[in-house]
Formats: structure tokens, C-alpha cells, sequence
């Protein structure tokens, strides 16, 4: 099955300014069929599956997925292709990297509308992830790998400098497929590896498209895409010829990437699942966060990693607070991601859409829940916003990592006890403080153990801002000098300089 994208006009109110770079016919793509771009070039699968519409149920299009044959033959030209670029040197790379931004962004209309039929996110968040990621590699393209001089006399010089790793897998999840590679790819180029990139088996789509876009520009095997119905990721995180792997997804999977990639002791970046609490102190202002939580728990219908996951309330907000984001969730618009009204698209998948039912269904036992309204007619995999009061620290919805738009809402009487009801869980990826004392909330926050704490505000990230998960919430850093360095390997350079 071709994919053919509807009439742009069908979604007007979603046009790109008129600043952003025109098509280049040479990549027109729209109504092409989808093909595996490895070693330069776009070759069939040797099967196909078919990518589900998550808020139709209906096939997308049908995505080639690979062998291990056809896995091979990607690590083999990207072993091939790494000397030359690893020699290309850091000005072409950053032009390289420039060009594929442009040539993404130039195509961007026909790409928010495959990301939204392929994740379920309305068309606007489609096109701002897609926007965001083409300014990742933008911000990678001008990033520096400073040489470190460690000792510099009459006798010695020492310093510190940066290679490329080799070939590196980057393996994606399902929520943000375009951006979550775009962190990858933009260091991994500029510092000279050369990548495969494994999308998730249920949003293949405009990866492959992303991958045929770069695949014109990059040197033949610098930039392979593998797609696979979820049984390849063990074959690149185990293959000797795999340097390293960049890994974005759940703690379970993490697990095993990490066992995979012993036996050759590979780099890793792990980059996984969170719990993100936010704790409201007793002197916030509700007309300012209650807006601020709602968006930050519910953006992307909760399929976020550093969404905020649990909210800790005084017991004298608590009610009040409850109130005001069970509104909210009641008034939220849910439906197709392709509807311009629509501010919450559906679940991604199938097995995700399964869990949260389970989830509802004990929060239900166990709380009292306030939620939206989802589209009439069945089909799709519709959750409405919920908010979740009443519920023990020990449900499921509390512990575990909902990845959803429900949300519980636990009141405390004293912020130790609050703090520590927080730090109480296996994962540390964010939190947040919220509080009109700005200096009061640092003090706590600094308290949180995670990778990366809030203070009024959630979810902020910036290519320059290092992101990294404690905890089992990941190993490593993503974005950031931090990021830049996991796709590097550091050499000494000692040298006496007295003449031998
Ligand atoms: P997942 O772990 O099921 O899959 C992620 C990717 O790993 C997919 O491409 C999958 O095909 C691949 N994979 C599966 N088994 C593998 C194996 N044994 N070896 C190697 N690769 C394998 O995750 P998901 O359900 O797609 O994504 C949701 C999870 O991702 C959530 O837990 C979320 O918190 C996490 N996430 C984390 C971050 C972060 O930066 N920390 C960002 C986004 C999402």
C-alpha cells in the first residue's frame, strides 16, 4: 500500500510560515511507496506490516520491515562509509547536518500529516516536533568539541581530545519519533559516527521518509534506517560491529539493552522510563499552576517520558486544586490528531491504549476519578484526560510509570513526608517544585533525587540543557556538551617535548 497524504487544504489552519525553505522537487516523495534506506540506498523489506492509525484502527500505509540479512548489510556500509567520514572533518559535517535540517523542514506539511496518521498527535504538535527536531540538528550542526588542555609547560603538553565512536544504533519509542532521533543524530554526525537508526515498529513511517530525505544528501551508510516488527533491537544491541547504542524507551527494554551490549562492553546511552512527581507547596498560587500541571501531565495524551506523572498537594490546596484540574480534563477536546480542534489525540497503540483500561479500571476500585469525554463511535484509541483523587500511595497508577493521561493527585500534611513519598520509587528522570518562594522551592528541590528538577516550571528541555535520567530512569546524558561527549571517545595526548 502507498501512503497518499490528504489535500494540504484539508488542514489549512495548519500551514507552515512562508519563511520556511521551499520543496526540493529532486525529493518529492509524497505518493512514493515506503522503502528501507540502508547504504544509500532505498531498498524493499523482506516483509511488510501494516502501521496502524491509532485514532481510526485503519492501516496507514504498509511498512517494509527488515532481515537480519538486510540489518547486515546496514552495519556493513556504515562499517564502510565511517573511515572517510570520521576524516571529513567537523566544517563538512556541519554543512551536511544543515542541508538534511533544511531538506526535512522543506517537507514538512507532507510529514506532520504522516506523524500525526502514524502517533495520533494533532497536526500542530506533529509539526512542532518536527520543527523541533530539524532545530536540534541545527544547534548540533554550530555545537564545538573543544579540546581539553590538561597540561601545558616548557616540558610537556597534555590534552584531552574527541574521536567518533564508529557505528551507532539509535533505537526510538513510539512518543516522539522524529525528535527523539533528531538527539541522536545530531551528535552522533557532528562528532563523526556514522548511525542506524531503529524506529519502533508501530510509528516506522516518517523516519523512513526523514531516512530517504538524508539519505540524498549523506555519503552512502553514514545514515541507515532498519525498521522491524520489535525483533531487531537485541541483533544491534548485541552485533560486535555496533559501537554504540542510543537507546530511548522503557526501563524493562533498557534492562535488556544493557545485558545485550556486555558481552562487547559497548558505549550506552539509556534514556528511559519516568515517574516525574511535581510537589505543590502550601504557598502556591493556583490560578498559576493549576493550568501549568494540567499541560505538563497531559501533553501528548501523558505520553511523555518527563511528564508529570504524580502530584503531591498540601491538604489545604487539596480539594481546591482537584477542582480546578478535573475541569479542565472535562473540557479538554480528545479526537483525531487530524482534526484542527483536537488538543489530545489518542493512545498510541493498541497495547498501550490495554494497559491504561487496566489502570482505569483499578484507579477506579480504588479512587474517584473526574475525566473528559472521548469522540463518540468506538473506534480509536481514545483515553479522555482523568484526574485520580482518593488513591493509596501503593496503587498502580502511583508506582508505576502510567505513560497516559491519567493523572493521581495525593494530598500530604508535611513536606518531609512528602519528599519522601516522592523519592520513594525506582525511577528519576524530572520532578518539579512549585511554590510563590522561589529560593524555599530550590531548597526542597535540590532534596528530589532525578536527573533534572523543576522549580515553577516542567518539561522545559533545550539542546544546550543536558538530559539524564537517575535512578533506573537511564545511564548517560542526552543533548547538552554531556550528549555530545556519549558519541565520543576520549583520548589523551601526553607528550614530552624533549626531543626523543
Ligand atoms: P520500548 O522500550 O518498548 O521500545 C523502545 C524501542 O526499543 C523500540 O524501538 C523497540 O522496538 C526497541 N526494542 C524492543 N525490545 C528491544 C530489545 N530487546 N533490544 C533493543 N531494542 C528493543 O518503549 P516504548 O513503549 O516504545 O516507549 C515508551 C517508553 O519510552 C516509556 O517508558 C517512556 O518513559 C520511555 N521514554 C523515555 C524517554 C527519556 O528520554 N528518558 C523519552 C521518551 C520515552
Amino acid at each position: 500500500m502507498h501512503w497518499t497524504p490528504p489535500a494540504a487544504s484539508d488542514y489549512s489552519g495548519c500551514m507552515l510560515e512562508s519563511s520556511r525553505p521551499k520543496p526540493d522537487p529532486d525529493l518529492s516523495f509524497d505518493r512514493s511507496p515506503f522503502r528501507l534506506p540502508i547504504g544509500g540506498q532505498l531498498v524493499d523489506g523482506a516483509r511488510h506490516i501494516d502501521v496502524i492509525n491509532p485514532a481510526t484502527e485503519r492501516p496507514v500505509a504498509s511498512c517494509p520491515v527488515g532481515s537480519v540479512e538486510q540489518l547486515e548489510d546496514a552495519i556493513r556500509s556504515a562499517r564502510e562509509a565511517f573511515p572517510g567520514w570520521a576524516r571529513s572533518g567537523l566544517d563538512a559535517r556541519r554543512t551536511l547536518i544543515r542541508a538534511c535540517a533544511d531538506a526535512i523542514e522543506s517537507h514538512i506539511d507532507a510529514l506532520a500529516v504522516l506523524l500525526t496518521a502514524e502517533q495520533g498527535k494533532p497536526l500542530s504538535q506533529a509539526r512542532l516536533e518536527i520543527q523541533r527536531g530539524c532545530a536540534v540538528l541545527r544547534h548540533f550542526a554550530g555545537a564545538e568539541l573543544l579540546i581539553r588542555t590538561l597540561r601545558d609547560s616548557r616540558h610537556e603538553r597534555i590534552y584531552e581530545r574527541r574521536g567518533p565512536l564508529g557505528v551507532v544504533a539509535a533505537i526510538v519509542p513510539w512518543n516522539f519519533p522524529v525528535l527523539l532521533l533528531m538527539n541522536k543524530l545530531g551528535p552522533a554526525l557532528l562528532t563523526g559516527n556514522c548511525v542506524i537508526a531503529k524506529p519502533a515498529p508501530t510509528t516506522p513511517l516518517t523516519t523512513l521518509k526523514i531516512g530517504e530525505i538524508c539519505t540524498r544528501i549523506l555519503p552512502a551508510g553514514v545514515f541507515s534506517v532498519i525498521c522491524d516488527a520489535n525483533d531487531l533491537g537485541p541483533v544491534l544491541a548485541s552485533h560486535p560491529d555496533i559501537a554504540k547504542i542510543a537507546f530511548t524507551g522503557s526501563t524493562e527494554t533498557g534492562r535488556k539493552v544493557y545485558r545485550s551490549g556486555a558481552d562487547t562492553l559497548k558505549r550506552l546511552t539509556l534514556e528511559l522510563g519516568g515517574n516525574d512527581p511535581a510537589l505543590i507547596l502550601d504557598d502556591a498560587d493556583l490560578d498559576v499552576v493549576t493550568p501549568q500541571i494540567f499541560r505538563c501531565a497531559m501533553a501528548n495524551s501523558g505520553q511523555v517520558c518527563m511528564a508529570i506523572k504524580r502530584v503531591y498537594v498540601p491538604d489545604a490546596l487539596h480539594d481546591e486544586l482537584c477542582r480546578r484540574l478535573g475541569e479542565l480534563a472535562a473540557a479538554a477536546v480528545v479526537g483525531d490528531g487530524m482534526d484542527p480542534r483536537t488538543q489530545f489525540g489518542p493512545v498510541q497503540n493498541a497495547t498501550q491504549f490495554r494497559k491504561l483500561q487496566t489502570l482505569l479500571a483499578d484507579c477506579r476500585e480504588l479512587g474517584t476519578l473526574t475525566s473528559g469525554t472521548v469522540p463518540p463511535g468506538g473506534r480509536g484509541y481514545f483515553i479522555a484526560p482523568t484526574i485520580v483523587r482518593d488513591i493509596p500511595d501503593d496503587a498502580r497508577i502511583v508506582r508505576e510509570e502510567q505513560f497516559g493521561p491519567i493523572l493521581p493527585i495525593l494530598r500530604y500534611a508535611d513536606v518531609d513526608d512528602a519528599l519522601a513519598r516522592m523519592n520513594s520509587t525506582e525511577f528519576g528522570l524530572g520532578a518539579s517544585v512549585w511554590s510563590s518562594n522561589v529560593d524555599r522551592a530550590i531548597e526542597i528541590a535540590e532534596q528530589v533525587c532525578c536527573g533534572t528538577v523543576w522549580v515553577n516550571r516542567h518539561m522545559v528541555v533545550d539542546p544546550s540543557v543536558p538530559f539524564r535520567g537517575a535512578r533506573q530512569s537511564g545511564l548517560g546524558a542526552e543533548l547538552g556538551e554531556a550528549g555530545i561527549h556519549e558519541f565520543t571517545q576520549a583520548q589523551v595526548v601526553n607528550v614530552s617535548l624533549q626531543s626523543a
